[in-house]
């Protein structure tokens, strides 16, 4: 390695989203210092590129009014914060000011922003070329496995893998993300970095992720996404609910309907233990049992002689009825008028209720987000650790999670930007 490279004033740990933001705004507030950008990959912001389906959903035009009621965990006072120093419109600015336009989803859910050319590329680059442009030494195929903090100096050293060189610093702002899709970088190695400065991290549990649920419709129905009423059950309560796309899969749940409800559900499953999960399906979302009822009576009415199967496929996608009366016994064959009281109670029951066992989340592999991360009540509002002076974070390694829409990528922007004024 060049030995050039050893000494900046400023170093920042993690090219992604909130490491590339906290870099500039680094060089920005301070263009007397040097500022070095170290990525263990050979590329940086790897997740960003395959953010929002490669989209790259990167802020929600809701964060204006109360941001606080979009994200979770011991950093949501934190990020309450944050956002009033950097808030949604200072992010169109600050991408606005690199040449990015960003305008909202033109159909469906309009609150979510993204760049008019729909194509994360886009942000990556110029966040690339603003580092370039700041002259900010981007350093990648480095990892930092250790830091050590000269109290005396108020320095730190940085260990590096494969090397036996180090990088010292001044500062310190650490943005190595979570733990999801490690393939791109963030494996929660950073967690380990923090531990030894006696940082308390709250254990990394997966979110926005889909559901195991291995159950015999989801067979039948494998690859169909409909839009449903999702009732999610820890121990027969009622813990969360939502209406929205649901996917059908070979071994579950997924669509956004279920990761929007996945981060109570890895709560109760992967940090409570809970093994007793369960969500109730409602095939007519918005209606309950008593007005499908009024509606089947009135078919039962004027169609007595039509098949129940022919019924129900007016409304329902054509393989689900066949099986919904398959589960409960009822033949193809059945007229309306040949369904006894009981029978007709259980199909409705099943189509506003349809209950599944939830055995899991998935892995990491699969999902979007960290909940988790550095103690937020750890870190000052300046992003400062209360511990170690100098050392900084921002981005997903806190314990900060945000809703799906565009929030998590918020907080990288957001808490990058105060990070790097190193207040
Ligand atoms: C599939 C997917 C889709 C998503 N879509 C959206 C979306 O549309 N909108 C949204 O708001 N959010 C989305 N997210 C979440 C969002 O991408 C993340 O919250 C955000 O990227 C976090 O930014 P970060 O900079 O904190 O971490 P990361 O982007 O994970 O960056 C951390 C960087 O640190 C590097 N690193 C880690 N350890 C070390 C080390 N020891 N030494 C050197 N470098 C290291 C990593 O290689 C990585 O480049 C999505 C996530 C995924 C996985």
């Amino acid at each position: 390695m060049d030995t050039s490279l050893k000494h900046f004033d400023i170093v920042v740990i993690g090219g992604g989203a909130a490491g590339m933001v906290a870099a500039i705004s680094a060089r920005t507030h301070h263009p007397d210092k040097t500022v070095a950008l170290v990525e263990k990959s050979s590329e940086l912001g790897r997740k960003l590129l395959v953010s929002g389906a490669g989209r790259c959903n990167l802020t929600n035009l809701q964060l204006e009014d109360k941001p606080e009621q979009f994200f979770e965990g011991t950093g949501k006072d934190l990020a309450k914060k944050i956002f009033k120093c950097f808030d949604y419109n200072n992010i169109v600015s600050f991408f606005s000011d690199l040449g990015v336009r960003l305008a909202p989803e033109k159909k469906g859910e309009q609150n979510k922003v993204f760049p008019v050319t729909q194509q994360a590329k886009t942000v990556l680059n110029a966040l690339e070329a603003e580092l370039a442009h700041q002259g900010v030494s981007v350093l990648t195929n480095i990892e930092v496995i250790n830091i050590q903090h000269n109290k005396k100096a108020n320095t730190f050293r940085l260990q590096l893998k494969k090397s036996d060189e180090s990088i010292s610093a001044k500062h310190v702002i650490l943005t190595t993300g979570g733990q999801t899709y490690p393939i791109l970088g963030s494996d929660g190695a950073g967690y380990e970095i923090v531990k030894v400065f006696g940082h308390k991290i709250i254990a990394p549990i997966v979110s926005a992720v889909p559901f195991e649920a291995k159950n015999a419709l989801s067979q039948v129905l494998q690859g169909v996404k409909m839009e449903l009423g999702v009732k999610l059950f820890s121990k027969e309560k009622l813990i969360a609910e939502n209406i929205g796309d649901v996917i059908f899969t070979k071994y579950g749940l997924s669509g956004s309907a279920i990761l929007e409800l996945s981060r109570v559900a890895s709560v109760e499953l992967n940090r409570n233990g809970v093994r007793d999960l369960m969500v109730k399906l409602n095939f007519y979302p918005g209606e309950n049992m008593a007005d499908l009822k009024k509606w089947f009576e009135k078919m039962l009415k004027s169609r007595p002689n039509k098949t129940v199967v022919d019924i129900l496929r007016g409304s329902l996608p054509f393989n689900l009825p066949g099986t919904i009366l398959k589960f409960l016994d009822i033949s193809l064959e059945t007229k309306v008028s040949e369904l006894t009281k009981q029978k007709i109670d259980a199909l409705l029951e099943s189509l506003t209720a349809f209950e599944i066992k939830i055995t899991a989340t998935r892995g990491w592999d699969e999902a979007e987000f960290t909940a988790g991360g550095v103690d937020g009540s750890e870190i000052k509002v300046t992003l400062e650790s209360k511990k170690v002076p100098g050392l900084y974070f921002a981005g997903e390694v806190i314990d900060v999670d945000g809703a799906i829409g565009g929030f998590n990528l918020s907080w990288a922007w957001s808490s990058g930007f105060v990070a790097g004024k190193l207040e």
